[in-house]
């Protein structure tokens, strides 16, 4: 497959990128995570410690008290995701490469593999975006239809009813399923072959399953049994699985994105430059809410993230305001909507589209 963006217009990254260069020169700041950010660390982790002790040895295992904590714990997960380890993994969590490497690597420690993560996310998702075959958050064949050159089948009709079902499926998939397709296939996406694995490469990938499930299932089994051990694990892959696959999908699976499609020689023309195509396939949501704003990393301006994944989430607020600002003044059209329940409605009439037969 072959990928071309429109040559003739590369200017408008540029406008962008001198008037965000002229704020972190005029407030005389880094783009790199700030101590903001750095406390917001401490405290996930320290909420992911504390957890931990208290649904092993605080409450009565299999109550309803026990029950909420390995809920919480999958939702932990997931904050650490969107705050810690993607800032890490773009490298804008600090000037530091070592900072961001290990921050990185706290993907390993909730058992995914970082490796396989940047090359999936920071080169292929942000790159082609929304482009089938590559851009590998769009693929969830064959149960889920969320682009026009995906295959179509019957059940595709009640997919905006599933949907959420199948999303709370998706951190366990992802674990125990697509790491170790990718691994014994070699491919990142359907059209993406992975980078050379070396022996270290091998040993990460297998150390990092094995101490992630010591951690987190044999240990928890060694005090309260096998079953209930596994049940609580369960429960925690459920929650974060659900929690880091709606928002997303609400960045990029919703109306008003653009999805490239394929011509009959397999060409992809995307008709803009890049940084328009970002705009195009990206979305906003719920950017007045401090609270969304702080769980999510900044992944609610996910169009400024596209725009500037160097750039820690931290400054997305003020670099929001400017973006939207110069994308009015030259007419480049974005989709933004007011809150997360907005998006979350959007997201399911697209899914509703993409499930009528063609
Ligand atoms: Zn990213």
């Amino acid at each position: 497959m072959n990928i071309r963006f429109e040559k003739s217009n590369q200017n408008f990254l540029s406008i962008l990128r001198k008037q965000v260069n002229s704020y972190f020169e005029e407030n005389q700041i880094s783009t790199y995570g700030n101590s903001e950010l750095f406390l917001k660390s401490v405290i996930l982790f320290g909420l992911l410690g504390v957890n931990y002790f208290v649904q092993i040895f605080a409450v009565t295992s299999g109550s309803l008290a026990w029950f909420a904590c390995y809920f919480f714990q999958g939702i932990i997960f997931a904050l650490i995701g969107f705050n810690v380890m993607h800032d890490g993994s773009h490298s804008s969590y600090s000037s530091n490469k070592v900072v961001n490497r290990i921050m990185a690597y706290s993907l390993n420690f909730l058992g995914g593999i970082s490796q396989f993560w940047h090359q999936k996310h920071v080169i292929n998702h942000h790159t082609y975006t929304n482009i089938e075959g590559v851009d590998d958050d769009i693929d969830l064949k064959p149960f889920l239809r969320m682009h026009d050159d995906q295959l179509y089948i019957p059940i595709h009709k009640f997919q905006a009813y599933y949907a959420f079902f199948l999303y709370s499926l998706t951190y366990v998939f992802w674990i125990y399923y697509r790491d170790f397709k990718k691994y014994f296939t070699r491919k990142i996406a359907d059209h993406t072959p992975m980078d050379e694995l070396t022996v270290r490469d091998h040993f990460v990938f297998w150390i990092t399953k094995i101490v992630h499930v010591s951690i987190f299932i044999g240990i928890p089994a060694f005090f309260m049994g096998p079953k209930l051990a596994i049940l609580g694990y369960l429960i925690l892959c459920l929650s974060c699985g659900f929690t880091l696959a709606i928002i997303f999908q609400l960045a990029h699976i919703v109306e008003g994105t653009s999805f490239s499609t394929k011509d009959e020689n397999e060409n992809v023309l995307i008709g803009t430059e890049w940084s328009v195509h970002q705009i195009n396939t990206t979305v906003n949501f719920g950017t007045e809410s401090k609270v969304l704003t702080w769980l999510l990393g900044g992944l609610n301006f996910q169009m400024v993230h596209h725009l500037f994944p160097k750039i820690s989430h931290v400054h997305y607020p003020a670099l929001h305001k400017i973006i939207c600002e110069t994308c009015d003044e030259y007419n480049v059209k974005y989709v933004e909507y007011k809150n997360f329940w907005s998006a979350v409605g959007s997201h399911l009439r697209h899914l509703n589209q993409m499930g009528k037969a063609v």
